[in-house]
């Protein structure tokens, strides 16, 4: 079973995610554990303070590092500490597979300008960015990775074969998809598709990925073509 703990000044953040969908399925069958732990508990005064003015001036507020170190201290056991931040390295699938690895995981929810670098110093063994924009808070981005890890938990997807044909695997986006119906205003499923050859098939769905890479992901499209010998097609 994998562990999730996620430590965040927004619990009920989570409350919603965490009861729908492949996750809420995954925890109602005991394949996943996530608990939410309210960062406020160790926070400062009457107000329980978890914030305050960044030394040197600027905009916004901090995280202390207090509140966090007693938070983390109580909760972290054998987990492997995460900070999701824009600043942490971008994450891909290589990255998912990796930290897959382990079983159980501590994340630290950034808010406002983010968290006291100590914290970070002491105790985070991933910082990890999922993307190269700015999000409000790393309660999302917490989700995403819990998300992108979870579907490797053997029972987790009800079609498991997915996982290996997906984008990113072997360097390459997905080829298109398309179901029901054959025709829909003139729209047409291509012919391959129903010709019953699966190699044709097979051929045309990795022509229509190596397409798309290289029109809309040349850095990848390079990566792809690097690595073609070592990769199944
Ligand atoms: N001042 C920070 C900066 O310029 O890098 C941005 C802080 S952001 C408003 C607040 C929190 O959201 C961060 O501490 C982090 O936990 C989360 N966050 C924002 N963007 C993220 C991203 N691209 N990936 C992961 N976490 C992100």
């Amino acid at each position: 079973m994998k562990i999730f703990k996620i430590i965040t000044l927004f619990p009920d953040f989570f409350q919603s995610p965490l009861k729908s969908g492949l996750l809420g399925k995954a925890i109602e069958k005991g394949l996943c554990h996530i608990e939410c732990i309210n960062l406020r508990q160790w926070g400062e005064g009457q107000y329980r303070q978890c914030d305050d003015y960044p030394y040197g001036g600027g905009s916004g507020m901090v995280l202390m590092p207090v509140p966090l170190l007693k938070a983390i201290e109580s909760c972290k056991g054998d987990s492997k500490v995460l900070y999701p931040s824009p600043s942490g390295t971008v994450l891909n699938q290589d990255m998912v597979k990796e930290l897959f690895h382990h079983d159980s995981f501590l994340f630290i929810c950034g808010q406002y300008e983010g968290i006291d670098q100590r914290v970070i110093n002491r105790y985070v063994d991933y910082e990890i960015s999922i993307g190269d924009y700015v999000l409000s808070g790393g309660e999302y981005a917490a989700l995403v990775i819990i998300d992108a890890l979870c579907r490797y938990i053997p029972g987790f997807m009800s079609n498991p074969e997915s996982l290996s044909d997906e984008s990113f695997e072997n360097y390459l986006l997905e080829y298109p998809q398309y179901t029901r119906p054959r025709e829909i205003d003139g729209m047409c499923v291509p012919d391959i598709l129903i010709s019953g050859d699966h190699e044709k098939i097979r051929r045309w769905r990795l022509e229509k990925s190596i397409e798309k890479t290289r029109a809309t992901r040349p850095d990848l499209y390079r990566l792809y073509i690097a690595k073609k010998d070592e990769v199944k097609q």
